[in-house]
């Protein structure tokens, strides 16, 4: 039986994977300082662990007196622009995931020493935030080409620690051969995806807005501002095809429907059979424009989102207005 660790598995990403993992087949233990919020894990075994101490790692990596065959790395300290941009959460997202990163990346070394082996294949999540301010200020024509990250300037310290990450995880794969996979996710949202309380995510956000109003919401800056949306099953089945294959990336894993967030919210509205107004009020906004650009996924993995951004919208929003009216 295969074998599969997951960092940050009662996250959202990560406890879609676990369940994904358990229907192929998998032994998964996933570890997380919380348990999945909206659901029971999946995983064969969970442990609530503060992932930033070092001191159980081994135990924690090791499975049947070896190495795990696939580790994926989504813990992070992470959440909308609310969070992101504000400033107030830099010194803690910066220390939190570089630490869980570097305690992952000597482990795997201690344990494949060990253990003479070099069988683990680790997935590191990287993010859209680390491609350069100065190439998304068109909200028409954003550029996220994979090769436009250097000369770096991401507008966040969010962007800068995935930058560094990036780094680590492909300086580990040179000079001790670790078979690494890197991911740079564009917004992706689904059920189960946080909905509120600060950390939530545009779609996720503007779903709950409009599956309590009657009539108008309140939208951060101008809404001219675009993006593309990814539905989480496409991110685990983009994922799973990158893990499986000979690829170490990075590779953008998106959606290249870009809409301006105005766009989005018509399109919330639309499902959700409302006639919304939008009210424009100041908040942290990101870059002008961001569009996943798929052109290298295509070629080297053959995948590409199928989903349209609307049907995606459907399903989250059945979802979060089931959660906030409390009814199955
Ligand atoms: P999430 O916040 O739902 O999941 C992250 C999980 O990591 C949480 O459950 C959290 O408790 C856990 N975690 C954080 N610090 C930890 C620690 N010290 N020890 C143990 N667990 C810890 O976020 P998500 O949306 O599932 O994102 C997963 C990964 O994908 C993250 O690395 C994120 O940066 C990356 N990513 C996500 C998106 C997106 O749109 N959701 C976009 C780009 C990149």
């Amino acid at each position: 039986m295969k074998t599969a660790l997951v960092l940050g598995g009662g996250g959202f990403i990560g406890s879609h994977m676990v369940t994904q993992l358990k229907n192929e087949g998998y032994f998964v233990r996933a570890l997380d300082v919380k348990l999945p919020e909206f659901s029971t894990t999946s995983a064969d075994e969970f442990e609530v662990y503060d992932l930033t101490n070092p001191e159980k790692y081994e135990d924690f990596f090791t499975i049947n007196n070896s190495c795990f065959d696939e580790i994926y790395q989504y813990a992070a300290d992470m959440g909308g622009a609310g969070y992101i941009f504000s400033g107030e959460n830099d010194s803690s997202v910066m220390t939190n995931s570089s630490l869980v990163n570097l305690n992952t990346l000597k482990t795997i070394v201690t344990l494949n020493n060990k253990y003479e082996t070099n069988k683990s294949r680790v997935f590191y999540a990287s993010s859209a935030c680390i491609y350069p301010e100065h190439n998304q200020l068109d909200p028409e024509n954003p550029n996220c080409s994979e090769d436009s990250a250097y000369p770096a300037m991401p507008d966040s310290e969010y962007g800068w620690e995935k930058l560094f990450s990036e780094r680590l995880y492909l300086s580990y794969a040179r000079n001790f051969s670790i078979n690494v996979r890197i991911a740079r996710f564009h917004n992706i949202f689904g059920p189960e995806g946080t909905y509120d309380g600060g950390k939530e995510k545009v779609p996720a956000a503007i779903c709950r807005k409009v599956a309590l109003s009657n009539g108008e919401i309140e939208v951060w800056g101008d809404g001219k501002q675009t993006r593309s949306f990814l539905f989480i099953d496409e991110c685990i089945n983009a994922t799973r095809k990158l893990m499986l294959s000979n690829e170490t990336g990075p590779f953008n894993i998106g959606s290249e429907e870009m809409v301006s967030i105005n766009e989005l919210v018509d399109i919330v509205a639309d499902v959700a059979g409302k006639n919304i107004t939008i009210k424009h009020i100041d908040g942290p906004l990101g870059v002008r424009g961001r569009n996943s650009d798929n052109k290298l996924i295509k070629e080297k993995l053959n995948w590409d989102y199928k989903m349209s951004l609307k049907d995606g919208i459907k399903i989250t929003y059945d979802w979060i207005e089931k959660q906030l009216l409390n009814i199955e």
